[in-house]
């Protein structure tokens, strides 16, 4: 690696490859992240009831997604607004867990809540406005849990990296990063999504890269287009949000897909996935090899 990047993530030393380690590949249930298969996670932005997170959960692993997501501890711009389901969510997520066999990904907003998270999640999120908050990050870590650690809304990739230090410093190998968009001067769109990290990230650092079209544009109709983005510049898998009913979401409707646009998305990937010569879930990949088949 150049050395100017050693210098420039020298805060982060054990993030960067080295000769011994190139990729880490974070495992879950039977799979693992960052392990070559491009890896998608779905779901609502908050877990609201039994029957849209069934629904949901069946849907998007129906499409090739491996991994359900779902707030039930919400971190909202307003403080007036849904703040989430807490246990109750949490139990429906392992509810949906055990009737899909998808993996759980789930947000930890504080320390004490972190056992709790930790018994059902299979994947703890820290979420952008908590990428600085040590005490969590350590406790998170400390877990054992793999730990998924988005960026923070005004970090830099440095910022982001020397947190995820954090993480290996407490014992934990298990970090994922996740690229969901920063605050430019740009206000069309909720967020400027930095494909340019995932790039970076992808040649100076082995830990797995996710990227969060949604959070990032903050429009639907635009996840399809970040999505095919982040698999060019080289990304691990996705973030997606995903509702039965946007327009009735008690939070970030305007940016979830509907389940037939999720459909497109995930079908219109798999090209992409294959010229970037990346397998996908089984289901894609059985696409590819019957193209192949096919001549
Ligand atoms: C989320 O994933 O729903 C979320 C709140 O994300 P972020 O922390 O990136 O805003
Ligand atoms: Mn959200």
């Amino acid at each position: 690696m150049r050395e100017m990047w050693q210098e420039r993530f020298a805060e982060a030393p054990d993030c960067l490859k080295n000769v011994r380690r190139h990729q880490t590949s974070v495992p879950v249930l039977d799979f693992a992240i960052g392990g070559g298969e491009f890896v998608t996670m779905a779901g609502p932005c908050s877990v609201e009831t039994e029957f849209q997170l069934m629904a949901t959960a069946n849907h998007v692993r129906r499409a090739g997604a491996r991994i359900l997501r779902g707030g039930a501890f919400k971190p909202r711009s307003s403080p007036y607004s849904f703040q989430g389901l807490g246990l109750e969510g949490l139990k429906m997520l392992a509810r949906a867990r055990q009737e899909s066999g998808l993996a759980i990904v789930t947000e930890v907003m504080s320390e004490e809540f972190v056992p709790l998270v930790a018994e059902y999640a299979d994947i703890l999120q820290i979420g952008s406005r908590n990428m600085e908050n040590y005490s969590l990050i350590e406790a998170a870590a400390r877990s054992g849990r793999p730990i998924m650690l988005k960026r923070g809304l005004v970090a830099t990739v440095a910022e982001w990296l020397r947190s995820a230090q954090l993480i290996l410093d407490n014992g934990n190998p298990n970090v994922i990063l996740c690229e969901r968009g920063i605050r430019t001067f740009e206000t069309a769109m909720r967020n400027t999504f930095d494909a340019a990290s995932v790039a970076l990230l992808k040649q100076v650092s082995h830990l797995p890269v996710i990227a969060d079209p949604s959070h990032a544009s903050g429009r639907s109709e635009l996840v399809p287009a970040l999505a095919r983005i982040a698999v060019a510049a080289g990304a691990d898998g996705l973030l997606v949000e995903v509702h039965p009913n946007p327009a009735k979401a008690w939070s970030d409707g305007e940016q979830s897909l509907d389940f037939s646009a999720f459909d497109a998305m995930m079908a219109e990937l798999e090209p992409w996935l294959a010229v970037c010569n990346r397998g996908a879930s089984r289901r894609a990949k059985t696409h590819v090899r019957s193209l192949v088949a096919a001549g």
